[in-house]
């Protein structure tokens, strides 16, 4: 079926419903893995991963405040944008473009370790902000 073109919402969805309830009782419970786990297989395996590892950093820079998610990989360090749901891995780029998958494992790591307050923080200034930025990017090809 062809819709208005715009892409399923209902990961996301389910996640943001799963998300809040962790962040009300501050922890994932064996419901919500089972849960994350039945929608995202093997992505959310990866993103728990990623989670056990601290492997999701929040890069703040000083002293304009702007806010960095970074998700850092086996090979790479992945650009989150939570805002627009963005990631800069392959995963996303092939097929969350194609409409075939809508979430990569770094926006879920990401989701989640906000929500529950999983995430290192790393303060940076904002002189590096756009050599770094440069470097997360342009792993894109
Ligand atoms: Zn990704």
């Amino acid at each position: 079926m062809t819709t208005n073109g715009k892409p399923e919402s209902s990961e996301i969805d389910t996640l943001n419903v799963i998300c809040k309830q962790a962040k009300t009782e501050d922890k994932l419970s064996g419901k919500n893995l089972t849960d994350l786990y039945d929608l995202f297989g093997q992505r959310f395996t990866k993103a728990l991963e990623a989670l056990k590892e601290n492997r999701v950093k929040k890069y703040v820079f000083k002293p304009s405040n702007r806010i960095v998610w970074i998700v850092v990989g086996r090979e790479r360090d992945y650009l989150i944008m939570p805002e627009a749901e963005f990631c800069t891995c392959d995963d996303f780029y092939f097929r969350v473009l194609d409409k075939k998958i809508h979430l990569c494992y770094h926006l879920i790591a990401q989701k989640i370790s906000r929500n529950l307050g999983w995430f290192e923080v790393i303060d940076e200034n904002d002189e590096l902000y756009q050599s770094l930025m440069n470097e997360w990017k342009k792993a894109t090809t």
